[in-house]
């Protein structure tokens, strides 16, 4: 099926899924912030008037947040707006401005904003730029407290919409309801933000990231959202509605068919058995990855426990996030990594120097070695949820040997002091390395024999092998998975493997991706770890293939020398072999 690319707007594909419908347009409305100096009498009235503006916005989260734990869903990063608000800094800042300069309440305030704002656009990291957009929507809220004027939301929007937003507030996502709305479309957000997360947890079709949306779209348009291929279609004509609406069926019945293989082992005709897992951000993820079949937790971030916070997690609350997962998964296995925070990405918590080059900086598990009371908090945390599962950890970015060594070490005396306390601790809890560098995956003959497991982690590899900022629009264009230099690096790693005797899997997005499954496969990565909805369609493939296959096309790509030939030559050569699944799936290029 050939779909007319027209008119389309491209975005971060966040949420699977495929809705028509008319557009609902978030517009913010424009608050005009009365600006005027008050007289020394008044000082103290204003800012009574202030404070009770930060106890009733409170009061008002409190009562969204309470409403949202019956659902689950999202009161945890529902936090990260309480933050501002509980953090005194914000509310002295602007009281500060009152007093010192004799401005009204709201103009204080929004002078304090704006410092923030500026403060946070020069950071690069998407988490720190999120924190951004909290802290402007607390201030709103505030503001619109102080005028007198009831914050706008999402429960308005008539049932059967498209919800076009700049971006969409934790207190907007807690509104939102499978079959109220369709889809989400929005400006802001990144693959690990929390319209991403939500729309995820709930299905609901999404794409993020798309630019210049708010302005150019009116209210009612008929709009086209694809969340698998993150485009976004606005006025469309009958016939592309048409054809798009043939490939959504095609794809929910397709999604139904493939569910049929959730429970089968992913296992090619000639017996070669891959473990397909699950990558999570949270633990309300864990029954959806179940019911897609995945046979483990095969990566699950820790940093989103730490993030949007001012304090640190301690160790108690850590026990129990660790504990859900495992116990959440068990008899399964979970793979939980330890804190990859560092550069940009830094809870408010932790402070280092500036970095120039954070993502070549002090992050994972560099940080936690430059941390050790911080990493050594989450280990015990970690050894101490290991009985209520199958526990391996797993250590991010790491580039030398000395980095398992100190791991190990530090590991042996968390077990030692902890059954001193006499706490019960799993016997045999596995230590796994993510090759994310060049310099691991070259060296992995060195780090394999040092670890019981590894996981390849693509997305930062591709960053680092082919110098492409994974975040930067500009050079997407050569951010490919399939690059001769990326499948040499994954070859060697997986001839290290072997080996040594250790299972190799891929937790980063490349493993996600049913066309590299054959050239995984045949590279002999026999570990898969994805987003759960994937699951299904890879067991399928496959389960309809064979290893020899796999291992054909595999020699043809390794004497080819682009990027680009090695695509079309997979592209074409998977289209031909599944051409149900594969028709109207591939990116146009
Ligand atoms: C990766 O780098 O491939 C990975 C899985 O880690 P993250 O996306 O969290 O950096
Ligand atoms: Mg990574």
């Amino acid at each position: 099926m050939k779909i007319p690319r027209i008119s389309e707007r491209r975005g971060v594909p966040a949420s699977p899924g495929i809705a028509i419908g008319p557009a609902y347009v978030l517009r913010r409305e424009r608050l005009v912030i009365p600006e005027y100096r008050i007289v020394k009498e008044q000082v103290g009235s204003e800012v009574k008037r202030l404070e009770r503006a930060f106890r009733d916005t409170h009061e008002r989260l409190e009562a969204i947040r309470e409403g949202m734990k019956d659902t689950g869903l999202v009161a945890d990063i529902f936090d990260a707006q309480f933050l501002f608000l509980k953090d005194p800094t914000l509310l002295q800042h602007a009281i500060h401005n009152i007093r010192s300069e004799n401005l009204n309440a709201e103009w204080a305030l929004q002078r304090e904003l704006r410092r923030l704002e500026t403060l946070f656009e020069s950071m690069s990291d998407a988490y720190i730029r999120e924190r951004s957009s909290d802290v402007a929507f607390v201030v709103r809220r505030v503001l619109q407290s102080l005028m007198g004027r009831e914050p706008e939301g999402l429960r308005n929007a008539p049932i059967g919409v498209i919800v076009v937003a700049e971006d969409l507030s934790t207190a907007e996502l807690a509104q939102l309801t499978k079959g109220h709305v369709l889809a989400v479309v929005t400006e802001g957000g990144s693959r690990t933000s929390h319209v991403t997360i939500v729309a995820r947890s709930l299905e609901i079709p999404a794409v993020v990231g798309v630019p210049d949306l708010i302005h150019t779209i009116t209210d009612g348009s008929m709009l086209i959202v694809d969340g698998h291929a993150g485009c976004v279609i606005d006025d469309a004509e009958e016939a592309t509605i048409a054809e798009f609406e043939k490939r959504r069926s095609y794809i929910e019945a397709l999604d139904r068919q493939l569910l049929r293989y959730a429970d089968l082992p992913a296992e090619t005709r000639d017996g070669v058995r891959i473990k397909t897992l699950a990558n999570i951000e949270q633990p309300l993820e864990i029954p959806h990855a179940l019911e897609y079949g995945a046979e483990g937790i095969g990566l699950y971030r820790t940093e989103f426990l730490f993030m949007n916070r001012t304090e640190l997690p301690d160790e108690e609350e850590q026990v129990a996030a660790y504990r859900d997962i495992l116990r959440g998964i068990a008899p399964y296995s979970a793979v939980i990594r330890t804190l990859d925070l560092g550069g940009d990405k830094l809870p408010l918590g932790v402070r280092t120097g500036e970095e120039a080059n954070p993502a070549l900086g002090l992050r994972g598990v560099r940080m936690s070695m430059g941390r050790p009371g911080i990493f050594k908090v989450q280990l015990r945390a970690l050894l101490r949820a290991s009985v209520a599962g199958n526990l391996k950890i797993l250590l991010p970015m790491v580039s030398s040997p000395n980095e398992v060594d100190f791991t190990r070490k530090a590991l042996a005396e968390v077990r030692e002091d902890l059954e001193r306390a006499g706490e019960p601790i799993a016997e045999n809890i596995e230590l796994g390395i993510m090759i994310e560098t060049p310099a691991a995956a070259l060296i992995a003959d060195i780090l394999a024999p040092r670890v019981d497991f590894i996981s390849i982690g693509t997305n930062d590899l591709l960053q680092y092998t082919l110098a492409v900022d994974r975040g930067n629009e500009h050079v997407s264009y050569l951010y490919e998975p399939l690059h001769p230099a990326n499948l040499r690096l994954i070859q060697r790693v997986c001839q290290a493997g072997r080996r040594a005797g250790i299972e190799v899997g891929m937790c980063g997005e490349m493993a996600g991706d049913p066309l590299h499954c054959w050239i995984l496969t045949a590279l002999g990565v026999g570990e898969l770890s994805m987003a759960s909805f994937s699951i299904p369609l890879l067991k399928k493939i496959l389960r309809e293939s064979t290893a020899a296959e796999a291992r054909e096309l595999l020699a043809e790509i390794m004497r080819l020398s682009s990027a680009a030939e090695i695509r079309e030559h997979v592209e074409e050569h998977m289209l031909r072999r599944f051409p149900a699944e594969f028709e109207g799936m591939l990116p146009t290029r």
